[in-house]
Order: C-alpha cells, then structure tokens, then sequence
C-alpha cells in the first residue's frame, strides 16, 4: 500500500507537467468590416466569438469592397473572391491567423446549377478566411433581436468551417446544416457540439469554452 501511494504521488506531478506544454496559446481572429456594415452588429459579433471560441478578436478598421468581387448582374459581390482578397491581401497585414470579412451588401456563391446564390456567409474548410454579410438577416423576422442573433450565428459557423468543420446532423448546434436559409438559423442555440468542441481541442489544441446555455446578455449588451 505505501508503496502504490508511492507511485501515485511520483506520477501526479509527472502528469500535471506533461501537459503543459500543449497549453495552447489564444488564437487571434480579425473581424474586417467590408464596405457598408453594421456597427451594432458588428460588435456584437466580436462578443460572440470571444464566448463561443475563447479566441482574441480585433475589430479592424474599415476597407472599401473590392471591385473585383462586384457581380454586375445580380449587383452583389461573389464570396469567394472576398475570401481570396482577405487571405492574401488583408491577412498578412495583419498579426491575426484568421479573418471574417464582415459587411452589410449581399454576397453570393455558386451552389450546384446556380451560378449565382444568394448567401449568408462562406467560411473556407480548414482555411483562415470567412465573409459573413448582414444582407438577409432581416428576412422573416420573429422579434426585434433575432437579425443580430442570427449574424452572431452565422459569423461563429462560418468560424467552425475555418477550424476544419463540415456540417453535421445534430440538432440545434452551430455547424447544423444551415442549408442558406435564416429560418434554420433560427433553430441553432448558437453554441458548438460537444462532439465539434473535442474536434477542435484535438486538432487546433486550442481550449474553447464550454457553455450549458446561450447566455445572449453577454452578447446583446
Ligand atoms: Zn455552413
């Protein structure tokens, strides 16, 4: 008996100081408002991601939308040059390692037959870069503080397709297939899987906050 004490007491401290090197530091995203934004929103996006994700997060100063983006016939801006624009141009600039494009105008991609979709926001799969657009927020309202809820959700899944998140079946979490539409939006609580959670700690090493519930005051402010 006194012996296993032994080893239990040679083995705890051995542990405890071999995790800590894999503490991971706080990643830093930017948040990039893009042309027309909201600044409402826009700061409470900020206040969504610090709670949802635990990450630093520096609002940058504002940046005209770039021409080459602008899709004249539909007078809307493709989401996957905005990508492409804030990896290589904006990114760099910076000291963040992930940016979200943020912006009040419709952005569109292409989705199997149709050339030109309207969207709520793209987020590359294992990239750095997201663009959220505030655009169709206001479709279908229920009350007065679903359209901030809902970029607020739509900026931390977009964030979830960054850390190498697809989409998944279960109900009611972030990366729950949006399918573009806000009404589904409105089904998420707004917080990660504990499933997606694990898959972040294991790939990214980063620790990220676990919630019971959505606590919109924080966010709401
Ligand atoms: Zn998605």
């Amino acid at each position: 008996m006194r012996f296993l004490l032994f080893v239990i007491m040679l083995l705890v401290p051995a542990m405890s100081w071999a995790e800590q090197p894999s503490k991971p530091a706080k990643p830093k995203l930017c948040l990039q408002p893009l042309g027309k934004y909201d600044a409402k929103m826009l700061a409470a996006s900020k206040r969504g991601v610090e709670y949802v994700y635990g990450f630093a997060v520096e609002v940058r100063p504002k940046l005209k939308m770039p021409k080459a983006a602008y899709y004249k016939p539909r007078k809307r801006y493709r989401a996957d040059i905005l990508l492409d624009y804030l990896r290589k141009d904006v990114l760099p600039k910076t000291d963040c390692e992930y940016i979200v494009g943020f912006t009040k105008h419709d952005i569109s991609t292409t989705k199997g037959d149709v050339k030109d979709w309207g969207i709520l926001g793209l987020g590359e799969i294992g990239g750095v870069a997201a663009v959220v657009s505030s655009f169709r927020t206001h479709k279908k309202l229920k009350n007065p503080h679903t359209a901030l809820r809902r970029v607020v959700k739509v900026v931390n899944h977009e964030i979830g397709h960054v850390m190498g998140l697809p989409h998944n079946k279960e109900p009611g979490c972030l990366l729950n297939d949006a399918e573009g539409t806000v009404l589904t939006v409105d089904e998420e609580h707004g917080l990660l899987c504990e499933s997606t959670i694990d898959y972040i700690e294991k790939h990214k090493g980063y620790a990220v906050p676990r919630h019971k519930s959505f606590d919109w005051t924080i966010v709401e402010q």
